[in-house]
């Protein structure tokens, strides 16, 4: 058997070869993504429900208890005049398992994120406080300013999910990253509710 699966590769072209090994590595990328969807779908929403209240943040953190300026218009502000002014940094366990979140004038950032992650929140969140309201795009803005903080902000992430996560979730904690890509990075609109990272 063996011997006659390798007489048969040797009788193989280069070409058939090469387009042989690509069918099986796009073969076992489909695979796992159907495996990724999958799970997505029939694991239940087993992450602790986020708690975070804006009002509460407001009036923890932000300038005069997160009372605007009337003469703010966030959507004149400039990039670097909401990330100075509306972006305000917290410890992680007040924003619970989030890296950031936008909460109208004010958004507010983890402050325990690695440092390029919280260069990249941080532009996400203030693209939010501009007014943009998909996530892929807010995503999309922030990576053209800070790809590397992008690529740390998705390791960190994944990695977080999984060291909170009780091993045996793990399987499901695949699938809700790979539905939490599919919202952030291919424009899905979320349909679970409860999973917003930043
Ligand atoms: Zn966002």
């Amino acid at each position: 058997m063996l011997k006659k699966i390798t007489s048969t590769w040797h009788g193989f072209s280069t070409l058939q070869k090469i387009l042989f090994i690509v069918g099986i590595l796009l073969g076992f990328i489909a695979a796992t993504l159907v495996v990724f969807e999958l799970l997505s779908r029939v694991c239940p929403a087993y992450y602790p429900a986020v708690d975070v209240s804006c009002a509460e943040l407001d009036e923890k953190y932000a300038p005069n208890g997160g009372e605007i300026p009337y003469f703010m218009q966030p959507q004149k502000q400039s990039l670097d005049e909401v990330l100075e002014d509306q972006i305000i940094y917290v410890p992680q366990e007040e924003i619970g398992t989030l890296n950031g979140i936008t909460c109208g004038y004010y958004a507010y950032v983890s402050k325990d994120l690695p440092g390029p992650a919280k260069t990249y929140v941080s532009i996400h969140e203030a693209m939010h406080v501009l007014g943009e309201g998909s996530e892929t795009q807010a995503n999309l803005k922030a990576a053209k300013l800070a790809p590397f903080g992008m690529i740390v902000t998705v390791i960190h992430t994944a990695l977080a999910s999984f060291t909170r996560t009780p091993i045996q979730n793990w399987p499901c904690t695949l699938g809700r990253l790979w539905g939490t890509f599919k919202v952030y990075f291919l424009g899905n609109d979320w349909s679970g509710g409860d999973m917003t990272i930043f």
